[in-house]
């Protein structure tokens, strides 16, 4: 009997059910391939479990995820009507995921902004700008900041209405996101762009004096500094200069759905959160409830995000790069999901559910 691992699975909200099946199929898949089985735990999460129990982080799934080797969640969230009908702190990022984050402490999160040279079609950048493909890393600190700060709503002193939500780190939490970044870098290409914008948020002064105490322990990368507006220009006038990017919170969430508007969609934007003790698993775009249901969705996100917790939890790298190039060599067939662009109209537009048979297939 080969080794065994248990797998929490929060399918989420609108097209988070669709792409959590072809997920399930690629794991399936690879069970008879790697002697290796997988205990699929299914808990109710976001809008979904809000509606069937009232919360949308409700207890069972919080028992079932801490008993998981690892989580894989699909994107939450409801239409900006549908949200209305759910109380502000109940909603599903205030009221799951980031209480999610939270418990694990999944503060370094990894998004992949990965397109190979023969896809760079799917970009819609100019063939000149993406020629030789778009890799790089953004890294993304994910349990601090503006996110995590206290917040406060109320009436002042002149009736008015305000609000105050705070931007709050501290020097480990810092120090433990930049050293994800310069040991991602030294894997890669040892070069780091160090995203912030000291030149307004004293928290970017710390961020960067942190930067400067523990470069020296990784003599061999080089650390670039970019301000976070420049940082979104260069992103989309010359991305092949990036190789790893190291971000707080708010920066990394926005700059992160830029990667994956120059990738051509966000169904191509996997990401692993991970935590000291445990990892979650998601897509990095939301539940796109304007295709939801329709069977158009792209699954790759929620496959790769697969093939991520294969190599960083269960420290199976052959599994994971099967599933990579699996991914790449449908759309090497000329295979693709609606969303991503053909500008010479020659590919096959397939369903969430072919497209993730055809994974299956070239999986052998
Ligand atoms: P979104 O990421 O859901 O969608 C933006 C656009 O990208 C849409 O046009 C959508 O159709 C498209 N898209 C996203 N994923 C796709 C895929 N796999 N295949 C094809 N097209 C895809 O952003 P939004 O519409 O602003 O947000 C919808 C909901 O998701 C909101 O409730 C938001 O709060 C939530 N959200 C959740 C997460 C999360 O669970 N981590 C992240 C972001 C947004």
């Amino acid at each position: 009997m080969g080794k065994q691992f248990k797998v929490a699975l929060l399918r989420g909200d609108g097209i988070g059910p669709e792409i959590s099946d072809e997920a399930v199929k690629v794991l399936r898949a690879l069970e008879p391939k790697h002697d290796v089985a997988f205990r699929i735990l299914e808990g109710d999460f976001g809008g979904a479990a809000y509606f069937k129990h009232g919360h949308s982080f409700p207890e069972a799934t919080k028992e079932l995820c801490d008993e998981a080797d690892a989580i894989v969640k699909g994107p939450i969230g409801l239409s900006h009507e549908e949200s209305k009908k759910i109380p502000v702190d109940e909603q599903p990022e205030r009221g799951a995921l980031l209480p999610l984050r939270r418990r694990y402490n999944t503060f370094a999160n990894f998004r992949p902004v990965y397109l190979p040279a023969e896809l760079a079609h799917f970009s819609p950048l100019k063939p000149h700008v993406v020629e030789g493909g778009i890799d790089f890393m953004m890294i993304r600190e994910l349990v601090g900041g503006l996110y995590f700060g206290t917040k406060e709503t109320g009436v002042n002193d002149q009736g008015k209405r305000y609000v105050d939500e705070h931007l709050e780190y501290d020097e480990d939490q810092i120090a433990a996101i930049l050293h994800v970044g310069f040991k991602e870098a030294m894997g890669r290409k040892k070069v780091l762009h160090n995203v912030h914008k000291s030149n307004v948020l004293k928290s970017s002064v710390l961020w960067n004096e942190v930067l400067d105490e523990i470069a020296p322990q990784y003599p061999e990368v080089t650390v670039k500094h970019i301000i976070v507006d420049a940082a979104a220009t260069a992103l989309v006038l010359n991305p092949r200069q990036f190789d790893v990017m190291v971000m707080e919170n708010m920066f990394g969430d926005i700059l992160s759905d830029l990667g994956g508007g120059i990738l051509g969609s966000l169904g191509l934007m996997p990401s692993a959160c991970v935590g000291p003790d445990k990892a979650y698993y998601e897509p990095s775009h939301g539940s796109a409830p304007d295709i939801a249901g329709k069977g158009i969705a792209n699954p790759y996100s929620m496959i790769g995000s697969i093939a991520l917790m294969l190599d960083k939890s269960f420290g199976m790298p052959e599994a994971a790069r099967q599933v990579w190039d699996a991914m790449r060599a449908v759309f090497g067939e000329g295979i693709t999901t609606a969303d991503l662009r053909d500008p010479e109209g020659k590919s096959t537009i397939l369903t969430t559910a072919e497209f993730g048979d055809k994974v299956v297939e070239a999986l052998g």
